[in-house]
């Protein structure tokens, strides 16, 4: 499988600057990973032997199906099918449930997400000790889902950023920080509203009147 197709400018994500980038990033591979795999892999066999291997999880099955074109898709699935015809039966009862189970539980799009995701982690870190431009936008983003928060402050190291370790965390923390504390008293203020003396005609809802979706985004990320 060609590399690039895992791999995204991690700018652009960035210079979008609404929502977290690092969900952005994540989403863009996973288009691509897709629309990949119903269309050139189709020529490349050793995808066809990946995929056999691996399957799909639910979600990344959906997404194949909500695509163009049923004839892609129906070759994939059908030398998945013959493998699994092939290799799940042949011992006894008990192991061949745990062969499926084994297929069951890995995907090639979560894989191969995964492979790409962690190489652009590990971009952003050199990027922003390597580069002013992106340091600058990096510590100008609105927020960072919880998930890419934590991702990105444990994973990061004084090895890659010898320079601007300090900063990056520092940005990212305050980043965080602010957005959560802003989204707490939106929240606060949300179900204040429910208070019958502020339920009149003209109250005033601030910025809350969107926190609950606000919330959901910030705990879990873009959810489709
Ligand atoms: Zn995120
Ligand atoms: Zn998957």
């Amino acid at each position: 499988m060609r590399e690039d197709i895992c791999t995204i400018p991690i700018s652009e994500a960035f210079e979008e600057n609404d929502g977290c980038p690092i969900c952005r990033m994540r989403k863009t591979v996973e288009e691509r990973i897709l629309d990949y795999i119903m269309g050139a892999a189709m020529m490349e066999p050793d995808v066809r032997i990946e995929t056999n291997r691996l399957g799909f999880c639910k979600e990344h099955l959906g997404g194949m199906m909500k695509k163009r074109g049923r004839l892609p898709l129906a070759l994939i699935l059908e030398s998945h099918a013959k493998e699994l015809c092939d290799n799940i039966f042949s011992s006894s009862y008990q192991k061949n449930g745990l062969k499926a189970k084994q297929v069951h539980s890995t995907c090639f799009v979560c894989e191969k997400i995964e492979w790409g995701f962690e190489r652009m982690i590990n971009t952003i870190y050199l990027t922003y000790e390597r580069d002013k431009e992106f340091r600058d936008l990096f510590d100008s983003q609105e927020f960072f889902c919880l998930e890419h928060y934590s991702l990105l402050a444990a994973n990061s190291s004084k090895k890659v950023m010898r320079k601007y370790y300090s900063e990056f965390n520092k940005a990212l923390e305050e980043t965080v920080s602010k957005y959560l504390e802003n989204l707490h008293s939106d929240l606060e203020k949300y179900c204040s509203m429910y208070d019958y003396r502020n339920n009149t005609e003209n109250a005033d809802w601030g910025t809350s009147k969107d926190s609950v979706e606000r919330a959901a985004l910030f705990l879990t990320g873009i959810s489709e």
